[in-house]
Parts: C-alpha cells; structure tokens; sequence
C-alpha cells in the first residue's frame, strides 16, 4: 500500500506529538501520507523514516501554518508528490497560558494566526483540493467545552472558534460528500503538557492522561469510509475530564 498515486492524507503539524501518531496511523490504513512542520525537520523526518519502514508513503514539508501561501503550497505538494487528496487533517496548533494582564499582543496574535486563521485556510485550501467524499479532521481542545483553568483563556477561545468554524461549514461541505468534524482532546501525553501529567491525570476520572495514539484511532474511525454519515460534530476524547 502507500506507493505514488494512492490516495493522500495531508497531516499539518505532523512532526510530533497527536499530530505524528494520526500520520502514522493513517499510513498503516493505507494512505500515503505528507506532514508538515515548522520548527523540526529531524522530527519531521523521522516520522516519514518510520512510515516507510513499514511499507507506507510518507513526505515532510515545511509549512509554518500561519502563513498562507505555506499552507496552500502544501496541499499542491500533497497532490504532486503522493496523490489525490482524500483526508486533510488539521493539527498544528500552539498553547501558552498566561493570566489575562500577562497575556501580549504578540503571543495572542501567533495563537490567533496559527490556532484560528491557519486553521481556515487550511480547511479553505484543503476543500479545493479534496477529492469528492473526501474528509477533514481538525484538532480543536476539550477546554472549548468546558474551563480549562486559569490562564487558558486565548487557547479556549481559539479551540471554541475551531468547532464553530466546523459546525457552519458542514453543510457547505456536504453536497460533495465530504465531511468535517473535530476531535477535542483532553490532556495528552505529548510535549505540550510536558511537566504537568501528574496534575493533569490526578484531575481526570480515568486518573490519567490520554496517549496521542488513542486520538489517532478516532482520527482513523473519522477518515473511514465507516463515518461517511458524521459531520460538523465536535468529539470530545478527555477520559472524562470535562465531566
Ligand atoms: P505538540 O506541541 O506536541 O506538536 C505540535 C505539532 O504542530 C508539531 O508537529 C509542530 O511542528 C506543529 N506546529 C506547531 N506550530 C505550527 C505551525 N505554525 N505550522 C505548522 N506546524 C506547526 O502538540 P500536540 O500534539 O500536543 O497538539 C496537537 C494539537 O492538539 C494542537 O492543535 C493542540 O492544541 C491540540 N490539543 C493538544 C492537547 C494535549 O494535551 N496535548 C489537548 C487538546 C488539544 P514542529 O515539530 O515543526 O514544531
């Protein structure tokens, strides 16, 4: 499987963390797959080393997400170098917490262009190109459904404008059979929520966090022609956190 031509899944943010693990997956069901980064190029490669490894298709490219024409080169790239466009996957985003006062303009306006805008031109470019019946994923965050604790107001505010942004393009989307939900995570072992596990997973009923793996699977279900009947849902996978 996975050899040039075969249907593609673009994974933007795929060098790391939740990101890497849906890449990975979506290889190991047979797509081919081409992931973006921004500041890790060995990370990036080592992901599309272990795809094909294991007999996938896999590219890098960088791509900072808060550019534009980034985003839109990248979509091209898919289509030229692995095929037609089956699964657009929209992962990359950043969280910093800080108190209301603390909160600069510099780090609300990154969040906004990468956590919001790139997220829309990702799914504006990505639907150009996608194949009828084809699917996109975004990543937004449970902290969209409920508090995230103190600090987590702009990461909030960017997670809660992703499932918007699903929920109304739904129904533009759906004449071409082509869907759009997003998978709200709950802590995830991944370098984001390095140093506050333990915390995290004391909060949590199932008194963990979760692995990027688990959200890869519901990437998968979501990427299967199983879930052709959902879309413009936002899911929530958080171990019962926001209970
Ligand atoms: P990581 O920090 O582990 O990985 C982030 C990934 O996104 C990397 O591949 C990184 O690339 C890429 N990325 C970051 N900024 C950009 C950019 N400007 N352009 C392109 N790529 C970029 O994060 P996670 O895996 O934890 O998070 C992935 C998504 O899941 C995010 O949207 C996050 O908000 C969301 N999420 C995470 C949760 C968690 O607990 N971990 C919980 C809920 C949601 P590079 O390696 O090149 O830097």
């Amino acid at each position: 499987h996975g050899s040039p031509t075969s249907p593609a899944a673009l994974v933007l943010g795929g060098s790391r963390g939740i990101g890497a693990a849906i890449a990975t997956r979506l290889a190991r069901d047979g797509l081919g797959v081409a992931l973006t980064y921004v500041s890790r190029p060995d990370q990036a490669e080592a992901v599309a080393a272990a795809i094909r490894a294991g007999g996938g298709h896999a590219m890098t490219i960088r791509a900072d997400s808060a550019d534009a024409g980034a985003i839109e080169g990248a979509v091209d790239a898919t289509v030229a170098g692995i095929g037609p466009l089956q699964v657009a996957v929209v992962n990359a985003g950043i969280y910093h917490a800080a108190p209301l006062q603390d909160v600069r303009l510099e780090t609300l306006d990154r969040m906004l262009a990468v956590n919001v805008r790139g997220v829309f031109v990702a799914v504006q470019a990505a639907s150009r190109r996608l194949r009828d019946g084809g699917r996109i994923i975004t990543i937004g965050s449970n902290v969209a459904v409920r508090g995230g604790g103190s600090g987590s107001s702009v990461y909030a505010m960017t997670k809660a404008a992703v499932a918007t942004l699903v929920r109304e393009l739904a129904p533009e989307l759906a004449p071409r059979g082509i869907t759009i939900n997003n998978i709200q995570p709950g802590p995830v072992e991944t370098d984001i929520t390095a140093g506050r596990l333990e915390m995290l997973a004391a909060r949590s009923p199932l008194q963990r966090v979760g692995r990027p793996d688990e959200v890869a699977a519901l990437a998968a279900y979501l990427a299967s022609d199983d879930a052709a009947y959902m879309t413009g849902v936002s899911l929530t996978l958080d171990g019962g956190f926001s209970i």
